[in-house]
């Protein structure tokens, strides 16, 4: 586990304009100096990230998020009160401190305070606002754990191991817009929960908002990916794959099989489901084969991580 020493080393490696892998309370992130253009390049590289998806910027408190946007919207002290430290993302007009490289070239900037000791620690003995995406390869599996980040990212300076993430899914992300917010991607803090402090109020079609970098195919397993709603192909077999169940109903005749909650818990689904992908991928089976759960709540955001997976090897696209 981590000392104060391993994240004084790490705070280092990040002023040194180096890549630091830490956690989080979604993901590992794949940390830099996010006010050092050449740094967050590295970034860019060891992900093989093209570079029209920005990053989000991590800092420890309000004052610092402030910093980088140039916006006065009062909106913004109402959502850090009751969400940061937490895993909400919000879009903000830029401040001219962010580089362009940051946000691939937006005028706005996506800030959250994450809530991990370590990361929070991180950020405030680096002494500057840390970029982050999750720590592996573009279009890969989410991390939920030091060792998922080893097995895709090698090559990272430096890797602070805290263990397994508290929420697993990455960070619900919104905008502003006048009349409200609209959500760009959904996570563990759900409209709802927004809605209580802000008003919803979406500017397009739900299903039409695009954010950039957000790709209708993401968070792949190195196997095929099924989903048991959709037709799949005649020549699956059951005996030859791994079920990604929720809560554990019909699991007989799979050679493999990863519950994500026994007691029927979203949110423990949302914890251990990169766990369970990175398991099955590994597994000795052809393919993956994943249930489905009700659209509703935290089931938006595990659904569209699923969808994400499995869409290479959809009928319906
Ligand atoms: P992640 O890869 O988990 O760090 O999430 C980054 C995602 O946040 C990107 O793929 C974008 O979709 C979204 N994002 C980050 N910055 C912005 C921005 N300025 N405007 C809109 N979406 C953003
Ligand atoms: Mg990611």
């Amino acid at each position: 586990m981590i000392s104060s020493a391993h994240i004084s080393i790490a705070a280092k490696y990040i002023r040194d304009g180096r890549l630091v892998a830490f956690p989080t309370e979604t993901v590992y992130g794949l940390g830099a100096n996010a006010l050092d253009p050449q740094a967050v390049m590295k970034i860019f590289e060891l992900k093989e990230r093209p570079s029209f998806d920005p990053l989000i910027v991590h800092v420890a408190t309000v004052e610092d998020a402030k910093r980088l946007t140039i916006t006065q919207d009062e909106r913004l002290d109402m959502l850090a009160e009751k969400f940061w430290p937490g895993p909400l993302t919000i879009i903000l007009p830029k401040n001219e401190i962010v580089p362009n490289i940051v946000t691939s070239g937006l005028q706005t900037v996506g800030i959250r305070i994450p809530n991990h000791p370590v990361a929070l620690d991180l950020i405030r003995q680096s002494g500057c606002p840390i970029a982050a995406p999750s720590a592996n390869k573009f279009g890969k599996i989410s991390p939920t754990r030091a060792k998922h980040v080893f097995k895709q990212l090698p090559g990272v300076d430096y890797l602070l191991d805290g263990g397994k993430t508290q929420v697993g899914i990455e960070s619900t992300i919104i905008s502003l817009n006048d009349k409200g917010f609209e959500i760009l991607r959904h996570g563990i803090i759900t409209q709802e929960e927004i809605e209580q402090i802000i008003p919803y109020h979406t500017l397009v079609e739900q299903d039409n908002i695009i954010s950039p970098g957000m790709l209708k195919s993401h968070y792949s397993p190195n196997k095929p990916m099924y989903l048991l709603e959709d037709d799949l192909p005649p020549t699956i077999d059951k005996s030859r794959a791994g079920l990604l169940s929720f809560f554990g109903g019909n699991t007989s005749g799979y050679k493999v099989v990863e519950i994500l909650s026994r007691d029927k818990n979203l949110r423990t689904c949302a914890v251990n489901l990169f766990a369970a992908i990175h398991r099955l991928e590994e597994a000795n089976i052809d393919y993956i084969l994943a249930e489905s759960v009700p659209e509703k709540g935290i089931g938006i955001a595990i659904m569209d991580r699923l969808r994400k997976a499995a869409y290479k090897y959809r009928p319906i696209k």
